[in-house]
C-alpha cells in the first residue's frame, strides 16, 4: 500500500555513502524515520525535499510495527526559506526540532505537537521574535510532557507574594522558601516568566506586545527541563552564542 503523509523534517543524519536517515514528525503516525536513497547525489529529485525544517509530503509503504520505512517520493509543501537564510532563526529551528525530536515517543500521538511545532516555524519564518517563540513553544511542550513549571505561586508553599524563580524547584519560590540571602529577582522578570507560562504559543503578540521574552528566559526554561525532563539540548550552546551580543 502506498501512503501519504504530511511531516516535518526533524533531523537529516547521513546514512552509507548516498543515503540519509531521516526523522520526520507526521500528523498521522507520530515520530518516524524514513532512509531517503541516494540523497546526496545532486540528481537526486528528492533533494530539496529532504532538507531539515521543512514541511513535506512523504510517499511511501506502510506497515504496522515498524518505526523506519524506505522513502519513494517527497515533495516540500512549505520550504521556510527565510527560516533557512537568517543565522539567528535558523539556530531557533534547530532548537526547536531538537525539542520536539528529545520530547516525543516514536509512533505515539503526537498531533499537538505536531501543530505547534508547524505554528512555531511559520511565526520564525514570518518574523517573529525568536525568543519569545522558542519559550512560549517550550512551555507547551513542557506541559504536555508533565512538567509544566509552577506560575501562580511558590512551588513549596503556595504562597502568591513570590521572591525568585528556582530551576531546580521548577517555578516560583516566596521569600522564606528561598536559600538565604538569595537575591530577589526584578518584579518584572518575575511577571514576564508568568506570562510566557500563561499565554500559549497562539498568543505571541500579546507576549511581544509586552515586551518578549528574553535570552535568560529561555535560559532558565531549558535549565528546568534538564532538572525535571532529565534533557539536554546540545543545539542550545549553539543559540546561546549566536545571540552572546545583545
Ligand atoms: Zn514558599
Amino acid at each position: 500500500m502506498n501512503d501519504e503523509v504530511s511531516g516535518i523534517i526533524l533531523k537529516q543524519t547521513d546514512y552509507k555513502e548516498a543515503d540519509s536517515i531521516l526523522t520526520v514528525l507526521t500528523r498521522e503516525y507520530g515520530k518516524i524515520s524514513f532512509v531517503a536513497r541516494g540523497t546526496k547525489k545532486m540528481t537526486s529529485r528528492n533533494r530539496s525535499a529532504v532538507f531539515p525544517y521543512t514541511v513535506g509530503l512523504f510517499a511511501f509503504d506502510y506497515r504496522q510495527n515498524k518505526t523506519m520505512f524506505s522513502l519513494k517520493t517527497a515533495r516540500t509543501q512549505k520550504f521556510y526559506r527565510i527560516l533557512h537564510e537568517d543565522i539567528e532563526r535558523a539556530a531557533s529551528a534547530s532548537l526547536l526540532a531538537e525539542m520536539t525530536d528529545a520530547m516525543t515517543m516514536e509512533r505515539s500521538d503526537s498531533q499537538r505537537e505536531y501543530i505547534l511545532l508547524e505554528k512555531a516555524y511559520d511565526l520564525i519564518n514570518d518574523g517573529a521574535h525568536v525568543h519569545t517563540v522558542c519559550c512560549l513553544f517550550l512551555v507547551e511542550m513542557m506541559d504536555l510532557f508533565g512538567i509544566l513549571p509552577e506560575a501562580d505561586g511558590c512551588v513549596r508553599c503556595g504562597n502568591h507574594i513570590v521572591y525568585t524563580i528556582s530551576a531546580k524547584d521548577g517555578g516560583f519560590l516566596c521569600k522564606n522558601c528561598a536559600p538565604p540571602f538569595s537575591e530577589g529577582k526584578d518584579p518584572a522578570d518575575l511577571k514576564r516568566f508568568r506570562l510566557l507560562i500563561k499565554a500559549g504559543l497562539e498568543h505571541v503578540k500579546i507576549v511581544e506586545d509586552a515586551g518578549g521574552a528574553k535570552k535568560s528566559d529561555l535560559r532558565l526554561f531549558i535549565d528546568i527541563l534538564e532538572e525535571h525532563g532529565g534533557i539536554h539540548l546540545r543545539s542550545f550552546d549553539f543559540y546561546d552564542r549566536l545571540f552572546a551580543i545583545e
